[in-house]
């Protein structure tokens, strides 16, 4: 399969087959984000995608897990999309999963109807970056969607039948505002009741407008403690029933994971003893984006 670079997938798809059916991202606006800086936002031709899902479904007919990327391809037409998982079901027998990234702008777009069309077309889950939970972290970050928003985009998914990921972005409210983030955070995830939710690192990367503004003193990212401390708060705000909840993605300094309704205790004994400087950190030459 040939992609369009950069290409990102979450890194539960790691065993996925990629089809690329729009490039970049329709909003990409987002403050701390660089991940789709050089690409316009389009779908790609159908013909174009209907070729190569021939051609993988000749070539790996057993395909089991199939992700659509790029950066939100939930915001093509529904009729588009419709046609792509109807091609997809037809050509892998042993299809079980079709996930892709969505922005909560994309599944308020959608009518109900239009999502509970393409879940039963075989669509199963949207990975959805929430970042932050704080209003005004959304804001200072062009998210361009208030948290209310975004519980009532996620809620609408789910009521779809869609499965969620939401993907959490620690030290995005900056030293000053660590508190705040993690504690709206919380109660913006306990609203949602997501099945997954992963809590990430943000990591300065030069192309993203926030490296700059932290270049020049107008945003100060927590230290490995910070972070930590701002973990082990959100932690212990969360009030999830039966979600998966992950902090061991490559950009976190202590990578842990459990279901909180049962780990909970676990998960900040790791954090304390992390903190107290009994369990080592990842070594930041080996953290990443
Ligand atoms: S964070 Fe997501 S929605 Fe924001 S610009 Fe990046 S890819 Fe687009």
């Amino acid at each position: 399969m040939r992609y369009d670079e950069p290409l990102f997938r979450p890194p539960s798809e790691a065993d996925s087959l990629i089809f690329q059916v729009t490039l970049g991202c329709s909003h990409n606006a987002c403050v701390f984000c660089a991940m789709y800086r050089s690409k316009t936002y389009r779908a790609r031709p159908l013909e174009e995608i209907a070729s190569e899902i021939g051609r993988a479904a000749r070539n790996a007919p057993d395909i089991s897990r199939v992700f659509l990327a790029d950066g939100d391809a939930l915001a093509a037409p529904t009729p588009f999309l419709l046609e792509i998982l109807q091609m997809l079901g037809k050509s892998f027998p042993r299809l079980r999963r079709v996930s892709l990234y969505a922005t909560p702008q994309n599944l308020l777009a959608k009518s109900p109807s239009d999502l509970v069309a393409l879940h039963e077309a075989g669509l199963q889950m949207f990975y959805l970056g929430l970042e932050s939970g704080s209003a005004t972290v959304l804001k200072a970050q062009a998210k361009g969607v208030t948290p209310e928003q975004a519980v009532d985009a996620v809620r609408k998914g789910h009521a779809a039948g869609l499965r969620s990921s939401i993907m959490v972005l620690l030290g995005l409210g900056g030293v000053d505002g660590t508190t705040e983030h993690a504690n709206a955070t919380a109660e913006t995830c306990n609203e949602m009741q997501p099945l997954y939710l992963s809590a990430l690192t943000w990591m300065p990367v030069p192309e993203a407008p926030l490296w700059r503004l932290m270049e020049r003193g107008g945003f100060r990212l927590p230290d490995d403690d910070g972070i930590l401390a701002e973990l082990e708060l959100l932690i212990r705000r969360l009030d999830l029933r039966d979600t998966v909840f992950r902090a061991n993605h490559a950009s976190n300094p202590l990578p842990i994971g459990g279901r909180l309704s049962r780990d909970r205790a676990s998960l900040l004994e790791a954090v304390a003893a992390a903190r107290a400087g009994q369990l080592r950190l990842r070594p930041r030459l080996l953290r990443g984006t």
